[in-house]
């Protein structure tokens, strides 16, 4: 059927109920029925699922969906069939089938029934399947959760690679990628991998104008603050994410003997406990959850009113999405984070184990999250910068949403330094990382720049009236104006772009203000971690193992091993 032909409008109806289309959903579906490769960016929740699952029922021929997560394919293929009256509309193929189950899902297939096929990237390198596939009239492929080819993404899987040369042996079928990673060098990498740089590319705003972004400090004091915080929002429902499993245990033990409900969640717990906790969170008779990274895939609560990071995460992407489970309806939503320097350093002790590419990139995504914590800038601004969108600070939906802006620092003309910089970056050639520049603005000594015989030299010290502090402040502010530009690909370098040029040229005035200095936190503490063994620890710990049973009876939960 072609385009034309179609009353998308009534398709969208028919199979899914809906009166209307979701943000960017008609132009996406119209590219793909179109027969156009398509590239589909869009935040979790926006609907990226209907944009491939619509055309696969109205065009001709089986939709392949490349899914990462077998449970995740499970619930699609149950909400396909739920719309229609035929089972094999949709069909799973894995490794788990039966041959018996297999030849039923062929069958569903050559005889046209079915117009969804998920697999996984695995079951799609099996010669078996590809065999099968290589005969069968095809709509399109999509590749979901297509971040998952990038080593800059949050969850890179090897099996992604593999997806093209596979694609290419079923034949000239148009490929559909979707993600809700925004970055620039991860988009870069999933058209490119895919070999659909030609793909027709739709990005929908990550602009969440209800979620309020809020940075603190994070000192000893950290536990008592997020319990003042969780009462100042009675009954309100909320996550709190931390790194490990035992600080998930407990925070959660410190929130219960405070007589806040909560549970713990994290992939230590059995799945039946998994399970119950997070029912029990969806049906409020818990208030809190204190969980891993483990917990979030796919829930769908509409009204978590605050997520707490007790532990700041390891990339922005990962920061987005976790945030991203607050205000889901629209709704108030409260993004607290806690940070400390420390706590990068964790990160960083912790990534040293891994090969060095893979700790480069570590490094380079955990400097943006620094960077998103020290800034005084507006947060929101920084954010959807960082996933190449431009922001209004002054109109924009949501600018007076983050604890920046409402309590602004003084800001001070930099229009002098921003040139300054500026020129360094350009005389020595766009071959350095800020450290170096600043290095050099503050006559420090640094190999890198007395080796360089360039016009650098004539810049050496000559911005020694202001601190490494100023300067780092500075070019972070200036990169989100667009004045520099960072180059992913190599960690960092900063280059300077034509706006930077002209700004050259032609200065304006450049307020900036300077960062958050967050040199003075503590060390973390906590109740239960007490260090010293007295005997007052150990009544306190019998105290509380006595104060957890009886909350976990009153919760109907079996009380955690301590
Ligand atoms: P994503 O994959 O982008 O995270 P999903 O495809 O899972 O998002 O969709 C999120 C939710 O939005 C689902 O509950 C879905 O039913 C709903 N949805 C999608 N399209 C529409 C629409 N046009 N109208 C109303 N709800 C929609
Ligand atoms: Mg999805």
């Amino acid at each position: 059927m072609k385009l034309t032909e179609i009353d998308l409008h009534k398709e969208l109806k028919k199979y899914f109920g809906f009166n209307k289309f979701k943000g960017l959903q008609e132009d996406v579906v119209s590219s793909i029925i179109s027969g156009n490769n398509t590239f589909v960016i869009m935040p979790t929740g926006g609907g990226k699922s209907l944009c491939y699952q619509l055309p696969a029922l109205v065009l001709d021929g089986v939709a392949i969906v490349v899914s990462p997560l077998i449970a995740l394919m499970k619930n699609q293929v149950d909400a396909i069939r739920s719309l229609s009256s035929e089972a094999g509309i949709a069909h799973v193929l894995n490794s788990s089938l039966t041959k018996t189950e297999v030849n039923q899902v062929k069958k569903d297939i050559t005889s046209g029934l079915t117009k969804l096929l998920y697999v996984a990237p695995e079951s799609l390198t099996k010669e078996e399947y590809v065999t099968f596939l290589k005969g069968v009239p095809l709509s399109f492929v999509a590749i979901d959760e297509a971040h998952c080819i990038s080593e800059w993404g949050h969850d890179f899987r090897p099996e992604y690679r593999n997806l093209r040369a596979i694609i290419q042996q079923l034949g000239d079928v148009p490929v559909i990628g979707l993600t809700a990673t925004a970055t620039p060098k991860v988009q870069e990498d999933i058209l490119k991998n895919l070999d659909m740089t030609d793909a027709n590319t739709f990005k929908a705003s990550f602009n969440r104008p209800n979620l309020y972004y809020e940075i603190r400090p994070k000192t000893k004091n950290v536990e008592s603050d997020i319990i003042r915080f969780i009462r100042q929002h009675k009954g309100k429902s909320g996550v709190i994410y931390c790194l490990s499993r035992k600080k998930v245990e407990e925070i959660a033990q410190v929130l219960q003997v405070n007589g806040i409900s909560a549970v713990p969640y994290h992939a230590g717990l059995d799945a039946k406990t998994r399970a119950r906790h997070q029912d029990m969170f969806l049906m409020e008779d818990v208030d809190v959850v204190v969980a891993t990274i483990a917990f979030g895939m796919g829930i769908d609560k509409p009204d978590v009113r605050f997520v707490i990071h007790h532990d700041i995460p390891k990339s922005l992407e990962s920061y987005y999405q976790e945030t991203g489970r607050a205000g889901r309806d629209g709704g108030e939503g409260h993004c607290l984070a806690y940070y400390s320097y420390k706590d990068i350093e964790k990160l960083e002790k912790f990534m040293s184990g891994k090969p060095v590419a893979e700790q480069e990139i570590g490094f380079a995504l955990l400097q943006e999250v620094v960077a998103y914590a020290e800034t005084s800038m507006s947060r929101r601004k920084f954010l959807l910068h960082y996933f190449g969108e431009e922001f209004d600070e002054e109109n924009g939906e949501g600018a007076d949403m983050d604890d920046n802006v409402r309590n602004p620092k003084k800001k001070i003309e930099a229009k002098d330094q921003v040139v300054t910089l500026l020129e360094v970056v350009r005389d020595t050639n766009q071959l350095y990382k800020s450290k170096e520049i600043i290095f050099t603005l503050i006559g420090k000594i640094n190999a890198v720049i007395k080796a360089h015989k360039t016009d650098a030299q004539k810049y050496f010290g000559k911005g020694k009236d202001f601190d490494e502090k100023y300067w780092m402040a500075l070019i972070r502010q200036v990169l989100v104006e667009g004045y520099l530009s960072k180059d992913i690909e190599t960690y960092g370098v900063l280059k300077l772009p034509q706006k930077g040029i002209d700004f050259i040229k032609n200065p304006v005035s450049f307020l900036m203000s300077e960062d958050h200095d967050y040199n003075e936190t503590d060390e973390e503490t906590t109740v239960t971690a007490s260090k010293s063994s007295g005997v007052a620890d150990e009544v306190l710990m019998g105290m509380l193992r006595d104060l957890r049973k009886k909350v976990a009876k009153k919760l109907g939960v079996p009380p955690f091993v301590v």
